[in-house]
């Protein structure tokens, strides 16, 4: 079917124009109505953010989203344009969107007085009526609201003719969603600006007051801390958000897994198998889960799920390049690859005391403490009676990140007890998934104090406690 082109086939094809909230909403029901769900591919908001994202819709609410980093701000910012229509009709060329049965701009009256019903229109698709912005302190109302434009000055225009205005991001969005994120570093004076633009619908560019009634919703995003923080936010430009949600990390160490399964870069590895064993990818979200509920680390910007997707995407590198290296078709990580995460996770966590090297040292119990959990879940009986009876009278294991599965083989077959409940748990018979299981077990041991350990250059030797 043919869009109508211009005002008068518009007007015939009995077009009703809606505000962008209520498109928002009629659109939502009707998804509700067909059983389907808000979002794809957002991961734990279930019973918590999505309801909440459902009422404000519902309710044509401007919405702020509080949250640490990496809890999906953005992307559900992002995510709303799928809840507007396929295309939205404007008068062509229009440089704020203007709605052909009432624009706003001058320009736009200027043509439809000449041309009428024959004005021609445009259609623009929903990925184009959402725009985004970065909120910092030297963001100008010239960026978001707009300004004086010289040249127009120059061609003869009054200051205060609206013509002469160089329209910035806002009203570009009329008729859209318009995103910014980290609110509170908006400069006091911008978000005064902001809030006039929304609520007065008129708007002070150099000292002179221009009508802009624009059609927009706002969604915002903030850390929670800086949005209670007196002053950070003007109260009015606050209450103005009729929806205020609070996001957070995945509940459970599943939802984690999932969200890490899903945003990790898949891995092209012609001719290699990867092979991420399930104890390895629980590891990687227990450091990231540990570490938001430990004391000596600043939770104000928090622990984002991009670092166990880091970690994760490194951990396989670091088994990758050993498998090139030794020519082993299998990539799987193991316990002395986790050495290699400090790239991935420094950076991403705030200790409240610690120099570099003592990072480093924090970041190694972190991980230690992960493993352990892990290893508590998967052997709560400890069924190694009898590997630590006949470990106690041999020389030890060493591990390395850079030793050859067949060697890891041979070391670990002296220990019959240690070989079954690594079989066991790798699920299978590869030498790679063998060495990393057994590799886990000795480390699971290890910290919890049944064998010792002494760490090694690439790797570690584990001994009988004397
Ligand atoms: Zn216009």
């Amino acid at each position: 079917m043919k869009r109508p082109q211009t005002i008068n086939e518009l007007k015939e094809s009995g077009y009703q124009p809606q505000t962008v909230k209520a498109e928002l909403r009629a659109n939502l029901i009707e998804r509700m109505q067909r059983g389907e769900r808000l979002f794809s591919g957002i991961i734990g908001y279930d019973h918590t953010v999505l309801p909440e994202i459902e009422n404000a819709i519902l309710s044509c609410h401007d919405i702020i989203l509080l949250g640490e980093r990496g809890q999906a701000k953005t992307r559900i910012m992002r995510s709303l344009t799928a809840l507007l229509d396929d295309a939205l009709p404007v008068i062509a060329g229009c440089e704020i969107n203007d709605n052909p049965l009432h624009p706003l701009c001058k320009h736009c009256h200027q043509q439809v007085a000449e041309r009428q019903g024959d004005t021609r229109i445009a259609w623009i698709p929903r990925e184009m009526r959402f725009s985004e912005k970065l909120a910092t302190p030297d963001v100008t109302i010239a960026d978001l609201i707009g300004d004086i434009d010289p040249v127009k000055i120059a061609e003869g225009r009054y200051l205060s003719d609206e013509l002469a205005i160089h329209y910035g991001l806002v009203p570009r969005t009329n008729r859209g969603i318009f995103a910014i994120n980290e609110l509170p570093d908006l400069h006091e004076k911008i978000q005064v600006g902001l809030f006039n633009l929304l609520e007065e619908r008129d708007v002070q560019i150099r000292g002179y007051r221009v009508a802009l009634p624009l059609d927009i919703i706002i969604i915002a995003t903030a850390n929670p801390e800086d949005y209670t923080s007196r002053g950070r936010i003007i109260t009015p430009l606050k209450d103005r958000f009729g929806a205020q949600i609070r996001t957070h990390y995945p509940q459970s160490l599943e939802d984690e897994i999932r969200i890490v399964r899903q945003e990790s870069t898949p891995f092209a590895a012609g001719g290699f198998r990867l092979l991420l064993p399930r104890f390895m990818e629980e590891i990687v979200a227990e450091i990231s889960r540990l570490a938001r509920s430990r004391p000596d680390i600043n939770h104000y910007s928090g622990i984002s799920v991009r670092m166990s997707i880091h970690n994760r995407e490194n951990l396989i590198s670091n088994a990758f390049r050993r498998s090139i290296r030794l020519r082993e078709a299998e990539v799987v990580p193991r316990i002395s690859d986790l050495a290699h995460l400090t790239s991935s996770m420094k950076g991403k966590i705030e200790w409240d005391f610690a120099d570099e090297a003592g990072e480093s040292e924090k970041i190694n119990l972190l991980v230690r403490d992960a493993a352990a959990l892990v290893f508590k879940k998967s052997f709560p009986r400890e069924p190694f009676a009898d590997f630590l009876k006949a470990f106690a009278t041999g020389e030890g294991i060493e591990v390395s990140e850079a030793d050859a599965s067949s060697a890891y083989l041979a070391r670990i077959s002296v220990y019959p007890q240690l070989a079954e409940k690594a079989a066991l748990l790798a699920e299978g018979s590869s030498p790679a998934l063998l060495a990393s299981a057994a590799e886990f077990i000795l480390e699971g041991l290890a910290v919890s104090g049944k064998i010792k350990k002494e760490v090694r250059e690439t790797g570690a030797a584990y001994s009988s406690k004397p």
